[in-house]
């Protein structure tokens, strides 16, 4: 409304903001943005801005390639490391195309469209992602090694831990920027670290998710440190997760909690299990969408392999933790924070409303830890696997109607389009463990 924009206009000129970047995320979950001066806010407010798409990831399978960007009011924040006089302030945008239709190719779209089927059931869904990453050198030419920069290990201090001033870099910044930070910590690689924030609405929550990972990587590169969210920098030690805990809530409750049910879960809470192990395999190219997500996909190393579910053992994908009454809820362990949030959001909730509409009971849990059982056990149990690949996960999207609906047709074929070229572009690539490998031997 035209108050609402007036409002923002004039809360912008008492912060001394200078520039205003435009923000959006392309197919892969990263972020863009274009940078207006303060005095094009009203334009953008009321009319958008033009946008040319065609070099953007994702965008580019559509023959009008101008499109336009619409911030969201309420995803205003300034960028705290930025200068203090003249600001920089951002804004979330969504992006729409031509007679001023949403853009099926906008990730923050696909999420919204997901979320309105839900509460057409009366279900929100609230989502709290637990983003690890690792902490590197910079070389001398400032490019990002591989070098740890501490040796500490879970919940170490100094000085075990050397990125405790980074992290509090990160939390100050996170926390101006409107976040509820819970904890952060040194997790059990080294160089490995997580900070947590509070659970939200799934919209609210995928624009931090993404606010997160540039504005760490950011403060890591002012402090001459590299921040990665790849999900197995180092082979054979823990890789870098990103847990998403999940509950269904209707008139402000959450349905998960059921006080007489056997372990206090809900039919609610236990559909929703049976729907996300169900579409397991089609959501692993949403939650672990690189090459190199399916090297932490590995046993051994606290990462899920096969689509299994508990109430106690951490190798199940998915984990019911102890609390219960507002804070039940299941953790989907597999996905990786190279996911694009919005459209892994979007994928738990198709999947996970199918299995309350469709009653999808989820098979026993398996309390045991799973990576000790033999094969001969787990086909036995009926116990199944996620997929070993990209190209395998994406196999397995396109033959799940539930969740290729949910994404909608042109994010499908860009995404499986993505995945044949990165696994082309792999197999072109010959790699240093096949020269050690074969190289005498051969
Ligand atoms: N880093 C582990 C992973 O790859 C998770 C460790 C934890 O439980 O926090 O998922
Ligand atoms: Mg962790
Ligand atoms: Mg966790």
């Amino acid at each position: 409304s035209d108050a609402k924009v007036s409002e923002m206009i004039a809360r912008v000129k008492a912060d001394d903001v200078g520039f205003i970047r435009l923000q959006f995320t392309d197919i892969l979950g990263i972020p863009k943005n274009v940078a207006i001066p303060t005095f094009q806010l009203e334009k953008a407010l009321t009319e958008g801005i033009w946008i040319d798409g065609s070099s953007i990831e994702g965008f580019t399978r559509i023959n009008e390639s101008d499109m336009i960007l619409k911030p969201d009011i309420s995803t205003y924040a300034i960028l705290p490391w930025r200068p203090s006089e003249k600001k920089v302030a951002r804004f979330i945008c969504d992006v729409y195309t031509y007679g001023d239709k949403p853009f099926e190719g906008d990730p923050r779209y696909v999420l919204k469209k997901n979320l309105e089927e839900a509460k057409k059931l009366g279900y929100t869904f609230n989502t709290g992602p637990e983003l690890e990453f690792f902490v590197f050198q910079r070389d001398e030419e400032d490019n990002p090694t591989t070098k740890f920069v501490d040796h500490g290990g879970y919940f170490d201090l100094a000085p075990n831990d050397k990125a405790e001033d980074l992290r509090r870099e990160i939390v100050l910044a996170l926390t101006d920027m409107g976040f509820e930070i819970e904890a952060s910590h040194h997790e059990v690689a080294d160089s490995q670290h997580e900070i947590d924030f509070k659970y939200g609405d799934a919209l609210a929550v995928a624009d931090k998710v993404i606010t997160f990972k540039f504005a760490a990587k950011t403060l890591a590169l002012l402090n001459d440190m590299h921040i990665t969210f790849m999900p197995k920098p180092i082979a054979r030690i823990n890789g870098t997760g990103m847990h998403c805990h999940g509950s269904l809530s209707k008139d402000g409750k959450n349905t998960f909690f059921d006080a007489k049910a056997d372990k206090q879960l809900s039919e609610t809470a236990l559909y929703y299990i049976g729907g996300l192990m169900k579409h397991a395999k089609a959501i692993a190219r949403l939650g672990n969408p690189t090459i190199n997500s399916y090297k932490r996909l590995v046993p051994g190393y606290e990462a899920p392999v096969y689509i299994t579910w508990s109430a106690a053992n951490r190798s199940a994908m998915i984990r019911v933790p102890a609390a219960r009454g507002n804070s039940t809820r299941a953790e989907l362990r597999s996905p990786d924070p190279t996911c694009n949030p919005y459209l892994l959001f979007a994928a738990m909730i198709a999947a996970g409303i199918d299995g309350v509409k469709n009653k999808i009971m989820p098979p026993a849990p398996t309390d045991v830890n799973i990576y000790h059982l033999s094969e001969e056990e787990r086909v036995k149990l009926g116990i199944e696997m996620l997929p070993g690949s990209l190209k395998e996960a994406n196999d397995e999207l396109l033959k799940d109607k539930v969740i290729c609906d949910a994404l909608g047709k042109h994010v499908v074929d860009n995404l499986t389009e993505i995945a044949i070229a990165e696994t082309d572009d792999y197999r072109l690539t010959v790699h240093p463990w096949e020269i050690e490998r074969y190289i005498n031997n051969f």
